[in-house]
């Protein structure tokens, strides 16, 4: 199972997981000295919480653009992957990239790092926050 999960409920998803061992159960590694490795999906509470800030964020924002009337159509493109693959809505949308104004909004790959450390300073940034206390040393909401 992929995701991300609490590095506090390693033991609860996988109860029969040793260090060193790779669970069969969730995207989880234990490295030698038992500590999940670091791309796997164990994240701390903090990163959760910034992940929900971040995405409550970007909710109110695209729900503010709908109600302006400019609701943009970009849907995401990563290489061969994008976000209309498995979207319900595809018999109806209008999007069809061959349209001068219809662009695919092309992601760039980020390791996990530089992906919380962008959200977290987009967090700040809307909230007219410093950002020296980051990601780096927690994420406080
Ligand atoms: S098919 Fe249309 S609605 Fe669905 S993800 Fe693509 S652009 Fe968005």
């Amino acid at each position: 199972m992929d995701g991300l999960f609490s590095e506090d409920t390693i033991h609860i998803l996988d109860g029969k997981l040793a260090a060193g061992q790779e669970s069969l159960l969730v995207n989880l590694s234990l490295k030698k000295d038992g500590n999940p490795v670091a791309r796997c999906g164990a994240v701390s509470v903090d990163r959760l919480h910034l992940l929900a800030d971040y995405t409550r964020i970007s909710l109110a924002e695209i729900g503010s653009q709908v109600l302006q009337g400019q609701p943009e159509i970009a849907p995401f493109r990563r290489g061969n992957s994008t976000a209309c693959t498995y979207c319900e809505f595809k018999p109806i949308c209008a999007f069809d990239s061959s349209l001068p104004d219809n662009n695919w909004r092309r992601l760039e790959r980020a390791f996990r790092e530089q992906a919380f450390n962008a959200m977290a300073d987009r967090i700040y940034r809307k909230q007219g926050r410093k950002q020296e206390t980051r990601v780096r040393i927690g994420y406080s909401a």
